[in-house]
């Protein structure tokens, strides 16, 4: 068991709730961030976790603004703790076709899924090399590896995500710090669910399983990256699809 801060950012979301439920149960002292309270039910969700014996922690930011990251990492470490895993895991969707894309819809993608990665991770990373130890793990996509339709933002984000990912374990690997990439192929979860259902239903069926992966199978992964010694898997990116794509 561990006590160590763990903040998964947009951890109330499909695949950050099973990250917190399993980081808690591990004994990682767990902090979720939110963008609004209320609209999100965060109480609700907190009482939940509480009703299943994890005690969760939040805090209001929105990681595509960097002086919210700023006042929300402030928050945590003054309340909770330095904190010494980090899960980037917040991230949207805005699909279609580049030739109707808005710039809003762009930028929104970009900001969330992309430029958090700096506002977020900007705020812990000298707390971490000071200490000598940091866990970082990215949120990445299957579609950031193989690029989608009607996905240029979101694959771009990801992708984008990956870069981040390799370039930052290089500069931290010395400082006991490593930093890696979970591409999860298509996730049970609000964000496949807001798929149409006829889409949804040939994208489930060209699977090799046969079905879309689940919240846990994530999860797992992210266990096994944080985990003290983990140190010399670093700058990685591992695929969690069920075989939809494998490339070496
Ligand atoms: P979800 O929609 O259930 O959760 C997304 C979370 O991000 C929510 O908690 C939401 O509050 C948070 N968020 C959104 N905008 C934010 C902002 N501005 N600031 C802070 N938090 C914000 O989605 P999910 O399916 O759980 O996805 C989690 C991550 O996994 C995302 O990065 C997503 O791109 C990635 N992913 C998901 C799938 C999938 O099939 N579900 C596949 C590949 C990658």
């Amino acid at each position: 068991m561990t006590n160590r801060v763990a903040l998964v950012t947009g951890g109330n979301g499909g695949i950050g709730t099973e990250i917190c439920r399993q980081l808690a149960a591990a004994g990682y002292r767990v902090v979720t961030t939110c963008v609004d309270p209320d609209k999100e039910k965060i109480r609700e969700w907190q009482a939940a976790r509480k009703s299943e014996g994890y005690d969760i922690h939040w805090v209001q930011c929105d990681v595509s603004d960097f002086e919210s990251c700023r006042q929300m990492a402030q928050k945590v470490e003054a309340e909770v703790g330095p904190v010494e895993i980090l899960v980037n895991c917040a991230g949207i969707t805005r699909d279609s076709f580049l030739h109707k894309m808005d710039k809003a819809n762009w930028d929104a993608v970009i900001g969330v899924n992309l430029n958090s990665a700096f506002n977020v991770t900007r705020q812990f990373i000298q707390g971490m090399r000071e200490r000598g130890f940091g866990r970082i793990v990215n949120i990445s996509s299957i579609n950031g590896q193989t690029g989608q339709f009607g996905q240029t933002n979101y694959s771009a984000s990801k992708a984008g995500l990956h870069g981040f990912t390799m370039a930052l374990a290089k500069e931290s690997a010395r400082k006991n710090i490593t930093v890696n990439s979970i591409a999860p192929g298509y996730i049970e979860t609000e964000m496949t669910a807001a798929i149409p259902e006829d889409v949804r239903n040939e994208i489930i069926k060209s699977l090799p399983s046969g079905r879309l992966g689940q919240p846990h199978d994530i999860a797992r992964v992210v266990l096994f990256l944080v985990a003290d010694d983990a140190d010399y898997i670093n700058g990685a990116l591992i695929p969690v699809n069920g075989a939809q794509f494998c490339s070496f």
